[in-house]
C-alpha cells in the first residue's frame, strides 16, 4: 500500500468515516438503519464453496429477542475465529432477508472488547485497505500507532505560520482524523475539511511549496548564458512561415527572449492547449542560441514524436542554413556531430540525456511536453552544460492557480490563442452499431482528399481479448478500403518503418492511419479531418482530448467520433460526455480534476514532483495559496531554512531527498 515508515501510516487518512450505530436488539432492528448488535453465536458455517476461493461464511447470531444472519464472502479464515457459544459484537448495516441479516459486519468476538470499543456511540474512520488485511486490523493498527506516535511527531509548522491561520498542533491533528472524538461532525470529518484535516492539507501543500520555493531560490541565484543577437534568422524564419505569428505567440517570444538575454539560466514552462503553435516559439528560441554560437537541444517523449519534430525542423532548419541531428535510443549515428558542436539544432528523445551523449557547446534545451518529462530529467540535462535555458511546454491545459503548484520553480507563460480561421471539431459519441455511418464518413473524407486517424487502444495480444489491437483493425481497414492507402503505426514497429509510415502519411499518400496512442502528442498533419477513437471508454479525458487535438488543424471542419463499448461505466460516461459538450482543454481539465480528483490528471508522479496524499488541489485551493505565500516568504529571508531545522528535514523527507542541497546547506 506504499506504507513504509510510521509517517506513511499517520499520512494514510481514513476515506471516509461512519458513524458507529446505536447498539440494538435484534427485534428491533428495522432495514437499512446501521444497528450494532450483541448476542451468542448460534451456527458458524462455510455454507458456499464456488471454486477456489470463493465463499460465504455465515453466522447466525441470537440475542434472546430474534436471530440475526451475518456473512462474509470470500474470508473463510473466519471459520477458525468465529464459533458456536461465543459472545459476538456485530456491527453493519441491515438488511432483510429471511429475517434480519447483515453482509460483512464489524464483529468483536469478546464481549469484554466489545464493550470497551463498541459500547459508545461514535465515529468510525474507514480506510483504504488491500493484501487480505481486514478494515478491523487496520483500524487497530492505525490506533496504536496514533497512540505510540502522534505526540512524537515533531509538528515542521513554525508557529507563526500556525497561529496565523488558526491551525491546531499537528500531534492533535493525526489524533482527531484516526480516531475522531465524541464532538466530531461527520459531515465535516467525511468532507475533509475539519480544522484538523485542513491543518494536515495545509501541512503537505505546505510542505510541498517550501520545496518548490528553495529549488526556485536556487535556480535563480545560477549564472548563465546571456543570449543577445540581432534575430537575424528569426526574421528569416517568419520570412518562411506561410502565416503571420498570433498576438499570444509574439507576446509569449517576446518573455522567453527577456529570460534569454538574461545573465541567469531560463527556466520557463510554456503551457498552450493542443494545436496553439508551441513548435514555432521554441524554433524561435532555439534560432537565437543558435545565432550566438550554442547548440540547441529539443527533447520530445516519444521516438515517434521526436522522430517527426526531427523531420519538421529539419525542413524549416535545411533552408536557414542550419544543421541538424537526430538522437534517439533507436539512433546514434549523429551523435559524433553533437559532440563536436556541428550539430547546431539536435531533436531527440530522453536519450539526450544520458550517458554516452555530449555537447560541444550546448546553450538552449527545449522539453516538449512536459508531463512526460520531470524535473530530475530536467536536471540531469542541465548537468550536460554548464547552465543552459531551459524552455519546457506542456499542452496539459491546468487552471494558472494548478500550473503554479506543480511547475512552481518555473516562470510560466500561457499561449491563451489559436491560430485563426480554425472550426471547431465536431465531436460524436458513437456505439459499435454506428460503423456503417462512420466508415462513410471517412470514405468521404478520404474522396475529398482528406485524411483519417483511426485510433485503438492496444496493439498485439498482450492486453485484454477485447480490445481491438491496432493491428487487427489496420487488416479490417485494409479489407474495406481497398481503393485507399491505410498505414500503421505503433510504438513496437522497427523506427525504420514507423518513419516511413509517419512521412507517408505526413504527404498525403496515406489516407488512413491506423494506430495506437503514439501519435498522442505533437503529431501535425493539417490535411487529417476526422479522428476515430476506438474503445474510446478506455481513454482518459486529458488523452482523449489530445487525440482529438490532431484534427481540425487546417481551417477546413473535422469530426471525432468517440466509439464506445457498452458496459459504460460511470465516469467513462461523465467523460465521454464532456468531450462532446466541449474542446475547450482547460474547461476539460476542470471537468476531469472533477471526475477523478486531481492526483493522475496532474502527473505529479510523472513529473518527479512529490505525491499530494492528503490535499486536494480543486477543494483545497484557498490552502494552496496561503500555504504557497508563506513558504515562498520563509524561504525568501531563510533560503537555506536555517531557522527551522524541523521544517527542513520534513521537507527533505517529503522530496525524497531530492533538494539534496538543504542537507549540504
Ligand atoms: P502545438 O502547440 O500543439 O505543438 P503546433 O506547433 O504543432 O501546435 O502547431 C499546430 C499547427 O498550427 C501547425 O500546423 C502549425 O504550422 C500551425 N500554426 C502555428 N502557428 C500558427 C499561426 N500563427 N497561424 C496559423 N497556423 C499556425
Ligand atoms: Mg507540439
Amino acid at each position: 500500500m506504499g506504507i513504509v515508515t510510521v509517517l506513511d501510516a499517520l499520512t494514510y487518512l481514513p476515506f471516509r468515516y461512519e458513524e458507529r450505530g446505536a447498539a440494538r436488539k435484534i427485534h428491533q432492528l428495522v432495514p437499512d438503519c446501521v444497528a450494532t448488535v450483541a448476542g451468542r453465536v448460534v451456527s458458524a458455517d462455510i455454507v458456499r464453496r464456488r471454486g477456489r476461493g470463493t465463499s460465504v461464511f455465515e453466522v447466525v447470531v441470537n440475542d434472546g429477542t430474534g436471530y440475526l444472519r451475518a456473512r462474509w464472502f470470500n474470508q473463510p479464515y473466519l471459520a477458525h475465529q468465529v464459533k458456536p457459544g461465543q459472545d459476538i459484537v456485530l456491527s453493519g448495516r441491515v438488511k432483510l432477508g429471511r429475517g434480519p441479516e447483515m453482509d460483512a459486519p464489524d464483529h468483536e468476538i469478546s464481549a469484554q472488547e466489545a464493550g470497551a470499543s463498541t459500547g459508545l456511540p461514535g465515529i468510525l474512520p474507514v480506510y483504504r485497505v488491500a493484501g487480505g488485511i481486514s478494515q478491523k486490523q487496520f483500524r487497530r493498527i492505525m490506533q496504536t500507532l496514533v497512540e505510540a506516535y502522534a505526540d512524537a511527531c515533531p509538528d515542521p509548522l513554525p508557529a507563526g505560520v500556525r497561529n496565523r491561520h488558526g491551525l491546531p498542533l499537528l500531534s492533535e491533528s493525526l489524533r482527531q482524523v484516526h480516531c475522531p472524538g465524541s464532538g466530531a461532525d461527520l459531515a465535516q470529518w467525511n468532507a475533509g475539511t475539519s480544522p484538523f484535516h485542513r491543518r494536515l492539507v495545509f501541512g503537505e501543500l505546505f510542505l510541498f511549496e517550501t520545496g518548490l520555493a528553495v529549488l526556485k531560490a536556487r535556480v535563480g541565484k545560477e549564472a548563465g548564458i546571456s543570449f543577445r543577437s540581432e534575430d537575424r534568422l528569426q526574421r528569416r524564419l517568419r520570412e518562411l512561415l506561410p502565416f503571420p505569428l498570433t498576438s499570444a505567440q509574439e507576446r509569449v517570444i517576446a518573455a522567453i527572449m527577456r529570460d534569454m538575454e538574461a545573465p541567469y539560466p531560463m527556466h520557463r514552462l510554456l503551457q498552450g492547449d493542443v494545436g496553439c503553435g508551441k513548435t514555432v516559439v521554441a524554433l524561435s528560441a532555439m534560432l537565437r542560441a543558435v545565432e550566438c554560437g550554442y547548440q540547441a537541444a529539443f527533447m520530445a517523449p516519444t521516438e515517434i514524436l521526436a522522430e517527426q519534430q526531427y523531420l519538421t525542423i529539419r525542413r524549416l532548419a535545411a533552408e536557414l542554413g542550419i544543421t541538424t541531428a537526430l538522437v534517439t535510443g533507436a539512433s546514434r549515428k549523429d551523435a559524433t556531430a553533437v559532440a563536436s558542436g556541428d550539430a547546431q539544432v539536435v531533436v531527440g528523445t530522453h536519450a539526450l540525456i544520458q550517458e554516452g551523449v555530449t555537447f560541444g557547446r550546448l546553450g538552449l534545451v527545449v522539453i516538449d511536453e512536459q508531463h512526460k518529462f520531470g524535473v530530475v530529467q530536467r536536471s540531469m540535462l542541465r548537468k550536460k552544460a554548464a547552465n543552459p535555458d531551459v524552455l519546457v511546454m506542456t499542452a496539459t491545459p491546468i487552471p494558472r492557480s494548478l500550473a503554479l503548484t506543480l511547475y512552481g520553480d518555473l516562470d510560466y507563460s500561457v499561449i491563451d490563442e489559436l491560430p485563426p480561421g480554425r472550426t471547431p471539431v465536431e465531436t460524436r459519441l458513437c456505439g459499435p452499431d454506428d460503423r456503417g455511418g462512420i466508415l462513410d464518413f471517412i470514405e468521404r473524407e478520404c474522396s475529398r482528399g482528406r485524411q483519417a486517424y483511426v485510433v485503438y487502444p492496444a496493439v498485439g495480444e498482450t492486453e485484454s481479448a477485447m480490445l481491438r489491437s491496432a493491428t487487427e483493425g489496420y487488416e479490417a481497414f485494409v479489407r474495406l478500403f481497398p481503393n485507399r492507402k491505410v498505414g500503421l503505426l505503433h510504438g513496437r514497429m522497427p523506427q525504420q518503418e514507423r518513419e516511413e509510415s509517419m512521412e507517408s502519411f505526413r504527404s498525403g499518400r496515406t489516407s488512413i492511419l491506423v494506430c495506437t496512442t503514439v501519435i498522442e502528442v505533437g503529431v501535425d498533419v493539417p490535411n487529417a479531418t476526422a479522428m476515430i477513437i476506438v474503445h474510446a471508454e478506455r481513454f482518459g479525458l486529458a488523452q482523449l482530448h489530445q487525440l482529438r487535438g490532431r484534427v481540425g488543424r487546417g481551417t477546413d471542419g473535422a469530426a471525432c467520433f468517440l466509439i464506445a463499448y457498452p458496459p459504460l461505466g460511470e465516469e467513462a460516461r461523465r467523460r465521454l460526455d464532456a468531450m462532446t459538450r466541449t474542446i475547450d482543454g482547460f474547461r476539460l481539465a476542470e471537468e476531469d480534476l472533477a471526475i477523478r480528483g486531481p492526483g493522475d490528471f496532474l502527473g505529479t508522479r510523472q513529473a518527479g514532483l512529490p505525491d499530494l496524499k492528503i490535499a486536494n488541489i480543486l477543494r483545497d485551493g484557498r490552502l494552496l495559496d496561503a500555504a504557497r505565500t508563506e513558504a515562498f516568504s520563509l524561504v525568501g529571508s531563510d533560503p537555506g531554512l536555517d531557522a527551522a531545522p524541523s521544517l527542513k528535514q520534513a521537507v527533505d523527507v517529503f522530496w525524497k531527498g531530492k533538494i539534496d542541497f538543504l542537507t549540504t546547506g
